[in-house]
């Protein structure tokens, strides 16, 4: 596991290896895009490249500094991330964290990240610091943070890993130089979801499709999800204004949990997509089997409204990631919003 193993985003890449040949690694950088896409990977492949004594500027991927890097136990390569992150993947026990482990990034951790940094590297003269999910930092979190980017430790590297951009500061965002991750192409998820899931062919191009891009997403996706996308797909294409009651119903019954919630917005996403496609005449739709509904919605839509429905669903895939309120409150404004519009 090293930068070289970091899969579809070859910019991303192409760009990190040419600033370590040329000497011109910046101090922090901001890995930007969909969750499950590779970012973490590109993360611990730069910290591998500036640190392993075996293969500078690349990385070997196996002698004792690259190993323990990919576990999280380099001494120099420091992991910032919220408590009940730590718990989830068992970098902590619920016994090293007092009361209900925090979705926060607390400026306690900022300040004890700070004070690590400041010191010598133990094993290696280049240490990094990778915040995993930047934009679970609070605001006194991220102003504590800011005073590290624009007073950076000599020998550090930052690194950033973000996919709600909007909710960092300005300030931090301008300070970092930005590293776009864009989605990961479907014949790469699908092959993956079959390889790992053992899923037939045709399931697995669906979870591929209703990932949205996201390798992460397509290995968790709930494959009894994908039963309940005909019904949803079919009932959404009924709801109408005139109907309040419907519309509150169906946010309540997808919107009770972050990930009912989630799933709901990518079917829909995939779906809006789809009828996009059947709107200007074309005939590659991810829901197949939903062909003649994709045509007679687009028949009733106009590309505008279309357009409208996409940054709808945007946003409240936005709100719902950074947990503004209740995802039903989400699902419903969306909702109405969106038949406001035809
Ligand atoms: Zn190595």
């Amino acid at each position: 596991m090293t930068l070289a193993s970091v899969y579809g985003q070859q910019r991303a890449v192409d760009a990190l290896r040419a600033a370590l040949r040329g000497g011109s690694v910046h101090h922090a950088y901001l890995f930007a895009g969909p969750e499950g896409v590779g970012k973490e990977l590109a993360a611990v492949g730069l910290a591998q490249a500036l640190t392993c004594p075996d293969k500078p500027l690349e990385g070997c991927g196996v002698c004792s500094g690259c190993t323990r890097i990919q576990r999280g136990s380099h001494p120099d390569v420091l992991w910032l991330m919220p408590d009940a992150e730590r718990v989830e993947r068992g970098l902590a026990g619920r016994a090293d964290i007092s009361g209900t482990p925090s979705r926060d990034i607390r400026v306690e951790q900022i300040r004890a990240i700070q004070e690590r940094l400041s010191l010598r590297g133990l094993e290696s003269p280049r240490k990094v610091a990778i915040v995993a999910s930047a934009e679970a930092m609070n605001p006194q979190a991220q102003n504590a943070f800011l005073k590290t980017l624009e007073e950076p430790p000599s020998d550090t590297t930052l690194v950033l890993l973000c996919s709600a951009l909007d909710r960092l500061l300005p300030t931090i965002r301008s300070r970092c130089s930005k590293v776009h991750f864009g989605p990961l192409p479907l014949d790469f998820l699908a092959q993956r979801v079959q390889q790992e899931r053992k899923l037939d062919p045709g399931t697995a191009a669906l979870v591929a499709v209703m990932a949205g891009g996201s390798l992460g997403r397509a290995l968790a996706l709930d494959v009894k999800a994908l039963a309940r996308r005909k019904e949803l797909i079919t009932r959404f294409e009924t709801l109408n204004e005139a109907d309040a009651l419907s519309l509150l119903r169906f946010a309540e019954e997808h919107g009770s949990s972050r990930d009912d919630a989630e799933q709901a917005l990518a079917i829909l996403q995939v779906w809006t997509r789809d009828v996009a496609v059947a709107r200007a005449g074309g005939a590659s739709l991810a829901n197949q089997d939903l062909e003649p509904l994709a045509r007679e919605s687009a028949a009733r839509h106009s590309e505008a409204a279309l357009h409208r429905r996409f940054a709808l669903i945007e946003r409240a895939q936005g709100a719902i990631l950074g947990r503004n309120g209740a995802p039903r409150l989400q699902l419903e404004r969306m909702l109405i919003e969106m038949m406001e519009t035809r």
